[in-house]
């Protein structure tokens, strides 16, 4: 029997409610399947425990991570802890301790869910963003001059290196290529931003020579907005900066349905450490403790986890339990339902018991 060893961080929020709901399905999944076992290690962390102990997690954290095959992440963030805290006091620390440099981003509307666009169901909206997560623009790197003076001036710095644009465009071109469609579009701002873009363009020609069954094209980011609105269906793959990915993939979710259902999986593609997997949306703190926040995206990241692991039957049984409930519309508010998470969990336990 394969086993794998989880770290499960539900932190902040909603964090909790959602990732309770993603164990659930998780057990239901490793009951049903037989074939592979998953040893959860639930830790403290967040905004509690920095309350208690000044940080966020231990200064070893990410060492007592280490030893996982894959890590379940809820949420952080809260109303009275500041973001410099909460973010880079944990989830960041992952994210580069960890060196996760592939944030993978599928979106597509599930049935039963209705998107803000007229005319687009399931089937016409299928996209998977990859987001450079190391680098570019959130490199931390700037400054403030004469702060508060009349001739402040703030810098911030974007970092693109060889390295880095090259091993997340093999990453792309390699996730097209493993998509039907093969499709792929590179997104830059190379008209405006003539250094690291222009590079960004450059880098994503000489690789694509690799793939030359995987057709591709580039789209300067202001375009690609109108596109993803006007014409999702001529859109499969799409690989972007850190900023201008983080952008458009709020889009997508947007255009499918919630932030509630939309998944992200933060990849070390050499295996080198853990990968962590998470909801997008943040910790939710409106909702928080209603019993409402919708666990779906939480079960498609847990999806993308088992498919990292190497469980990609159970991933895709997972997923098909998701679409029949949201079918059955056994839904939480944010898209229109009226069920708990309770509910939606329990039905989806109930879809991956019962299926043939
Ligand atoms: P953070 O600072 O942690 O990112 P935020 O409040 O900026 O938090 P989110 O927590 O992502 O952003 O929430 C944005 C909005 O979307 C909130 O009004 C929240 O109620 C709603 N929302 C987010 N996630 C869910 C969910 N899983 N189910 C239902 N509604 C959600
Ligand atoms: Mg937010």
């Amino acid at each position: 029997m394969r086993t794998y060893r989880i770290a499960a961080i539900p932190a902040d929020g909603i964090g909790p409610e959602v990732i309770a709901a993603g164990l659930q399905a998780l057990e239901a999944l490793e009951r049903r399947d037989g074939g592979f076992r998953l040893d959860v290690t639930t830790f403290d962390w967040g905004s509690d425990y920095y309350r208690k102990t000044g940080a966020m997690m231990p200064e070893d954290g990410t060492e007592q991570l280490k030893a996982f095959d894959a890590i379940f992440f809820g949420a952080v963030g809260a109303p009275d802890v500041p973001d410099h805290i909460t973010l880079w006091g944990l989830r960041l620390p992952i994210c580069q301790g960890f060196d996760q440099y592939a944030n993978v981003r599928p979106t597509r509307i599930l049935p039963g869910i209705r998107s803000p666009l007229a005319d687009v169901g399931p089937g016409d909206l299928d996209w998977v963003i990859v987001r450079e997560n190391s680098e570019g623009e959130y490199s931390g790197i700037g400054g403030r001059a004469h702060k508060g003076l009349p001739e402040e001036v703030g810098t911030e710095v974007s970092i693109f290196t060889r390295v880095g644009v090259t091993r997340i465009m093999r990453y792309a071109f390699k996730l097209a290529q493993s998509r039907p469609r093969k499709l792929l579009t590179v997104v830059t701002k190379s008209n405006a931003q003539r250094f690291g873009m222009v590079m960004w363009d450059e880098i994503a020609a000489e690789v694509a020579k690799d793939y030359p069954d995987v057709t591709w094209d580039k789209m300067l980011v202001d375009a690609m907005t109108v596109r993803m609105v006007k014409n999702p269906r001529s859109l499969d793959t799409i690989v972007a900066t850190n900023l201008h990915a983080d952008i458009l993939s709020d889009l997508a979710g947007a255009l499918a349905g919630s932030l509630g259902v939309a998944p992200t999986a933060n990849i070390d593609p050499e295996r080198r450490y853990p990968s962590m997997f998470e909801p997008i949306h943040g910790s939710a703190f409106d909702i928080t403790g209603k019993g409402i926040a919708n666990p779906v995206a939480t079960f498609w990241t847990a999806a993308q986890m088992l498919e990292h692991l190497g469980e990609p039957a159970a991933a895709a049984r997972l997923m098909r339990a998701v679409e029949k409930v949201c079918a059955d519309g056994v839904m939480t508010p944010d898209v229109g339902g009226t069920a708990t998470t309770r509910h939606v969990a329990d039905a989806v336990c109930e879809a991956i018991r019962m299926e043939n």
